[in-house]
Parts: structure tokens; sequence; C-alpha cells
């Protein structure tokens, strides 16, 4: 728990000045691991990557966002559980998730995911695309745009970084102007968060950076 509290500690320090939310990535940690991070450290969000471990470890007082690739028949077991949901990047998936949220009567937060490097391995709509999907989400009543998340490629150097980072950025402020709903950047993880938060974002979501490395 010491290092927990030191890694946290280190993270704030890092990002004193700027107005971030650290959401703690918790994939692979148990839920004790998440309590002590929670219950210890100015962290105040769980952010999980994989359905079955969400319902493995849901705690109801805890607040969870979910921050993994969602397929659209597993939308159902996170809609009533999760604050937020990252990673949009797909019509399919936005009705599902607007036909669920009804049924339990919640207009859910979403982000939309974009892919700024234009991996092939991975989701995310490319940033020319965005604009128009954002539209598209304004016609679910049972959706809210809350903004954008990116995903940096791993092993990119730091003016690569930057470069992913600013172009995210610039598609935030873009929407902003269209969509009031918009005030969420969720970008930066355990490698990069300083660079992505100097580049705009406004939520990092940190695992290894917290938890130490993966067991
Ligand atoms: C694992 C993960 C993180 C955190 O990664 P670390 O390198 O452990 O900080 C952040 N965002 C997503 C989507 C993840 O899957």
């Amino acid at each position: 728990m010491e290092n927990f509290v030191a890694n946290v500690d280190r993270i704030f320090k890092e990002i004193e000045g700027f107005d971030v939310e650290v959401v703690a990535a918790t994939k692979t940690r148990t839920i004790e691991e998440i309590r002590c991070v929670i219950d210890n450290t100015p962290i105040k969000v769980a952010g999980e990557n994989r359905v079955q471990e969400l319902i493995a470890k849901y705690d109801q007082d805890l607040t969870w966002d979910f921050i993994g690739q969602l397929q659209t028949n597993k939308v159902k077991y996170v809609i009533d559980k999760v604050r937020l949901i990252h990673s949009v990047d797909r019509l399919e998936l936005l009705q599902t998730i607007d036909k669920e949220a009804k049924k339990h009567g919640l207009i859910k937060d979403i982000l939309i995911e974009v892919n700024t490097a234009k991996e092939e391995s991975k989701g995310g709509l490319f940033l020319e695309d965005v604009m128009s999907f954002a539209d598209t989400v304004k016609g679910f009543e049972g959706v809210r745009l809350a903004g954008i998340m990116a995903v940096a490629p791993l092993y990119y150097e730091a003016g690569e970084l930057e470069k992913c980072f600013k172009g995210a950025y610039g598609a935030y402020e873009e929407l902003k102007k269209y969509h009031v709903s918009v005030k969420c950047l969720s970008m930066g993880m355990s490698n990069d968060y300083p660079i992505a938060v100097r580049c705009g974002a406004n939520l990092v979501r940190i695992g290894r950076g917290i938890f130490g490395e993966r067991h």
C-alpha cells in the first residue's frame, strides 16, 4: 500500500498545476488493490478494460469507467455499472448503448475513441471522421457525448506522441464548439501521461504507474 500511495503522489506532482482527473486502470488488479488506491489516494475512479473482470470485481460503492474495447453483446452487463464508456468507435456499439441505456432509464456518457496514428491493429475513428460521428451521437437520446479518448502507440518517441495527442486535442476543441456536453479529453497512460497532459488531456488512465508492473 505504501508503494501505491508513493506512486500516486509522484503522478500528482508530475501533473501539478494542470486540471486533470486520474483514473486508475485496473486490469489484472484485485479488488483489494483497487480499494486500497481509492481509499488512500485522491484517485476516485477505477477504469476497467474487460467486461468479465468488471463483473467479477464490481463494487457499487466505487465509481467505474469502461476503458477497453466493448463488444455489443456485452453492453448489457456494463450499462448500469459504469459512469463513462471511453471507447465508442462504431455505429453498432452506439446503437446498442442507446438501447440498453433506455431500458434502464439512463443517459449514458460516452467518449468517441480516436485512432490518431491510424494503427490497423487498433480500434478508434480516424480524426477526419469524428465530427460526422459526433452528429450521429446527437440523434440518440440514451447517449450523451462527453468527449474524446485516445490511445497513442506504445513505442512512439516523444515528438510522435505529441503529434498524436495534439491531433486528438484539436478534434476535442472542434467538437466542443458544436456539442455543449463535451468536456472530457481522455488520453495518457503510464508511459506518456506527462506529454498527454501538456497537450491538453484532462483525464489520464494509469495502471502500471500506480500498481507497479503487471503480475
Ligand atoms: C491498460 C490501459 C491503460 C493503462 O496502461 P498502463 O500502461 O498500465 O498505465 C490505459 N488505458 C487503456 C485503454 C488500457 O487498456
